[in-house]
């Protein structure tokens, strides 16, 4: 066997992957893309794209993305372990665990809470499960690291029985990125983590705020689905709920408000031309009005989650930004924090504009009331990372032994 460990991010239309080594390093990652669709590929880093097969499905996708990585001399016979990302591990997960069925049949209970998301996570799963059938192989749940909310952070006002009866609550997504930033903050700030509270804002095409006290999540801005909180690149993030009504009225169903909210809103619905914010700037700073609302709207709405998330704490060690906006973005953050004076928030102008390179990811000013950091986010590192520990421990419970 390799001294590898492959990492398993499958999405709706395509599925990532990435080989890491023992010491966290990564040494090859791939795009399979158009999943499903016309003209599926795969698009590896620093090589050529090869096509898949016309209307490939993620099991044939994935498949033929590890011969390629065999092929090309990347990984041997098998790797060490394989750790999959799962979107939604409901409450029954509070850490990443070893798979086996039992798992796999709680994985799929959760499915009605990630119709989307679960179906195909498991698909990846039981793919590598047949190819590599004697590899340990880890679920690591973008849900897991929230379930430290307190209760008053997850129940919805609405009549209990949604959640007694289907398990309607607060779940949070983005676990692993925010998790990591707890670890990294505390890292960089000479702190342990069990003792760095910072508010984490994950800015992706998806994008959520944690609050962490004492490194554990207490508050979050996605809820029972992606949808709610920040506007992202295609999502709305809150909107009122009274809008499916008003637009029933208007000959509008649900089930195709719930597609315009997560598909052509955000970013994508204000700007009307584009969800990537790298376009939207240019567009902005050229003079279109329609971005440069986005732009506002996104900017204003993250300001007010900030102060929303120090509710949840009292310490804050920093604010971190992370993701491709969070990272590379000086003018969201710059834009987001002018909206923070009052809470005594201030960036250093010329740190922020090379995104704390110099100073170990610090881009706040030296009167900053509260330290503000730029961290590159590293979730499929951190797969690596839970699948070779719990593939080197054999006697790890498979769910939660609290729950
Ligand atoms: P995902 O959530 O799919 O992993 P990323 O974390 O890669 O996405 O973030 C994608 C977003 O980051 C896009 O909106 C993209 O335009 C934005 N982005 C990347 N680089 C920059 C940049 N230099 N300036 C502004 N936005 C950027």
């Amino acid at each position: 066997m390799d001294d590898q460990v492959l990492v398993i991010n499958c999405g709706s239309s395509s599925v990532k992957i990435a080989l890491f080594d023992r010491n966290g390093e990564l040494r090859v990652s791939a795009l399979a893309e158009r999943i499903g669709q016309q003209g599926a590929r795969l698009v590896p880093e620093g090589h050529d794209t090869i096509n898949l097969p016309e209307g490939a499905n993620h099991r044939q996708a994935l498949t033929d993305s590890i011969r390629w990585l065999q092929q090309q001399g990347h990984l041997g016979t098998a790797p060490l372990a394989i750790g999959h990302r799962v979107v939604h591990g409901g409450e029954a997960f509070h850490r990443a665990v070893l798979l086996d069925d039992d798992v796999i049949r709680a994985i799929e209970d959760c499915a009605s809470l990630a119709p989307l998301h679960n179906p195909v996570n498991l698909a990846g799963i039981e793919a590598t499960r047949e190819l590599f059938p004697r590899v340990p192989q880890v679920a690591v749940f973008d849900t897991a690291f929230h379930q430290t909310l307190p209760r008053h952070a997850w129940l919805y006002p609405v009549p209990r029985r949604f959640y007694e009866d289907w398990g309607v609550r607060r779940y949070g997504f983005h676990g692993t990125s925010h998790q990591y930033m707890a670890e990294e903050s505390a890292r960089r700030l000479d702190r342990t983590t069990d003792n760095t509270s910072i508010i984490s804002a994950h800015l992706g095409n998806g994008c959520s705020i944690t609050a962490i006290r004492d490194g554990r999540s207490v508050d979050t801005s996605m809820g029972l689905t992606p949808l709610e909180g920040l506007v992202m690149g295609t999502r709305s993030g809150d909107v009122d709920p009274g809008l499916f009504d008003f637009l029933a009225d208007k000959g509008i169903d649900p089930e195709e408000t719930n597609r315009i909210l997560n598909r052509e809103s955000g970013l994508l619905g204000l700007s009307g031309s584009t969800s990537d914010m790298r376009n939207l700037l240019k567009a902005a700073n050229d003079g279109d009005d329609h971005c440069r609302d986005a732009f506002e709207v996104f900017c204003f709405r993250l300001a007010r989650y900030i102060g929303a998330m120090m509710v949840s704490l009292d310490r804050l060690d920093a604010l971190v930004f992370t993701g491709g906006i969070g990272e590379n973005s000086a003018e969201v953050r710059a834009r987001t924090v002018e909206h923070l004076t009052l809470a005594g928030f201030r960036l250093d102008a010329d740190s922020n504009r090379n995104h704390g390179q110099a100073r170990n990811g610090r881009v706040s000013a030296d009167d900053s009331r509260f330290p503000i950091l730029v961290i590159a986010t590293r979730e499929e590192a951190m797969i690596a990372r839970e699948a070779l520990a719990l593939a080197s421990d054999e006697h790890q419970p498979t769910t939660d032994p609290n729950h």
